[in-house]
């Protein structure tokens, strides 16, 4: 059974992570963000060591451990009873981040919408990121160096993956509004799809 999944799209520091709480806070929609995956993870293990690595240099984790994770994080969710695959609706962040993630999640996901969150602002989305270094203590948002290097990334790396789904499932959303208006935006879509 493939999960029937919204993708939440857009640069680091788009907002993505404030929508997927809200949006995750509605009956049967279930929002799971890669990111957080890792961040939950100890430096103790061999993959919270991995993700130090490549996070902190502003690069992605490879691809296998990272869809590996992600499987074993939906699945302890299923069981625990918080995500219901038969009636939630899967509400992704961060997730997949390159065209070969896309490709190795077909069989699993069932893709029916894509919210593209988009800022015309680089300094928009560079001050949100330095602004959630301190709140959050996130160390790859500490170094404008290695903000850069993500952003690059996403343009390089993570975009493509629009193209992948199609340009039909993609719903273009203003990041540069205030949150409440650019949840509201989604929210005009999202009843429909
Ligand atoms: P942001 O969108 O602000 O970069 P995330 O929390 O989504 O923040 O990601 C933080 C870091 O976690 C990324 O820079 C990357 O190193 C790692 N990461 C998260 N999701 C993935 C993924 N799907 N594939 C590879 N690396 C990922």
């Amino acid at each position: 059974m493939k999960y029937r999944t919204i993708l939440l799209f857009g640069a680091p520091g788009a907002g993505k992570g404030t929508q997927g709480k809200i949006l995750g806070t509605i009956p049967n929609f279930f929002h799971c963000a890669c990111g957080d995956v890792f961040r939950n993870l100890t430096i103790e293990s061999g993959i919270g060591r991995t993700f130090m690595d490549y996070s902190s240099r502003g690069e992605l984790v490879p691809d296998q451990p990272t869809i590996d994770l992600w499987r074993q994080s939906i699945e302890g969710n299923t069981q625990t009873g918080r995500f219901h695959p038969d009636r939630d609706t899967l509400v992704l962040d961060g997730i997949p981040r390159n065209v070969h993630q896309a490709e190795m999640l077909r069989d699993t996901l069932n893709v029916v919408g894509i919210f593209y969150l988009r800022s015309k602002n680089i300094d928009n989305l560079v001050h949100r990121m330095q602004r959630r270094a301190i709140k959050e203590n996130r160390l790859d948002d500490a170094s404008l160096d290695v903000i850069k290097r993500r952003l690059k990334t996403y343009e390089k790396d993570t975009k493509p993956v629009l193209n992948f789904y199609g340009r039909k499932l993609v719903h273009r959303v203003d990041a540069d509004q205030t949150p409440a208006k650019v949840l509201v935006d989604i929210l005009k879509h999202i009843v429909k799809v």
